[in-house]
């Protein structure tokens, strides 16, 4: 696990990022409140950070303030280390937004056992945050989540005037897949389509399961060219071969509808999936396995 360490003290923060790493903490360090802050906003910052409450600047409250009001998508778990001990600053830390508190000089022993009641929590909050954002079949983002992403993508294009495309798809034909080889089955080819959906994504483009057996897709600073080859290319990958599962090797196909927000046009994030939907029905009405763009 990853750890941030907020010191204006040179010494400090080095005595203290020797004894992390010997612990076996990856450790990365600050010398003050604005640099701490700016670290553990970033994506991928340390879940865990033991600050410093004097230093220049942004002292540790203010640092722990400004991170519960701007880190909202996961848990930072924030440690103060202060000279102080006195009960009314404990409570005027934590009422900053810490959630321990150790008084320099500290007790190696003491500080080992409370950065493992800081992990434990850590750990505990991202896997319920994973539970909570992820569907439990397929393992990608569930409605609730991809929405969001949608959303977000929505506001950064609205601002910075790049396309956003989105892909609607759904199975064709998959109640007749489970009536022929079961529950199970269906399952089965759900999660692989998911995978294979999954595979010819971009890093940066987000797949997540709308309902039952639709598919979302959004892809940010992606034209109607680039969305329409990404679609093609999910087409193919799910048609192409049939689906080995434990009962039968399945043939199986999505039908897709793509729309692009972009443009100069102000478009809302319903507009847009209407858009996907209506031409995601055309694909269907037009004899599946096919995909169809939104006219915009
Ligand atoms: P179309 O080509 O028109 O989309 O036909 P379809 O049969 O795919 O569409 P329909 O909406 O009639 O049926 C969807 C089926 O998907 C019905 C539902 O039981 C099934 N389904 C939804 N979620 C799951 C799931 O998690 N697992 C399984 N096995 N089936 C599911
Ligand atoms: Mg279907
Ligand atoms: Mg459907």
């Amino acid at each position: 696990m990853k750890i941030l360490i907020a010191d204006d003290d040179r010494v400090s923060l080095l005595y203290l990022k020797d004894v992390l790493e010997d612990w076996g903490y990856e450790v990365v360090t600050a010398t003050d409140g604005k640099s701490a802050c700016e670290m553990l906003q970033r994506p991928g910052a340390p879940m865990l950070a033991i600050i410093d409450w004097m230093m220049p600047g942004m002292d540790g409250t203010d640092v722990c303030r400004r991170i519960r009001e701007t880190v909202k998508d996961r848990y930072a778990y924030l440690i103060m280390l202060t000279s102080r001990s006195e009960t009314e600053f404990i409570v005027e830390a934590m009422n900053a937004g810490a959630d321990d508190f150790i008084s320099k000089p500290f007790n190696d022993e003491e500080l080992q056992v409370r950065i493992r009641a800081g992990k434990r929590i850590c750990e505990l909050e991202q896997k319920l945050r994973i539970k909570a954002t992820h569907d439990a079949l397929t393992g990608i983002h569930n409605r609730g989540a991809i929405m969001e992403i949608l959303q977000k993508e929505m506001v950064r294009h609205d601002r910075n005037n790049y396309p956003i495309s989105i892909i609607f798809a759904d199975v064709d034909h998959f109640k007749r897949t489970n009536d022929v080889y079961g529950h199970l089955a269906g399952d089965a080819v759900l999660c692989e389509i998911a995978r294979r959906v999954a595979a010819v994504l971009r890093p940066y483009d987000a797949l997540g399961r709308y309902g039952g057996e639709e598919l979302l897709i959004v892809l940010p600073a992606c034209t109607s060219d680039g969305a329409l080859e990404v679609a093609e290319r999910i087409r193919k990958r799910v048609a192409d071969s049939p689906i080995a599962t434990d009962f039968s090797a399945i043939s199986t196909s999505l039908s897709i509808g793509v729309a692009v927000a972009g443009n100069g046009k102000t478009i809302s994030v319903n507009q847009l999936i209407h858009f996907a939907d209506d031409a995601l029905y055309r694909a269907k009405a037009g004899g599946r396995n096919r995909i169809e763009l939104a006219p915009t």
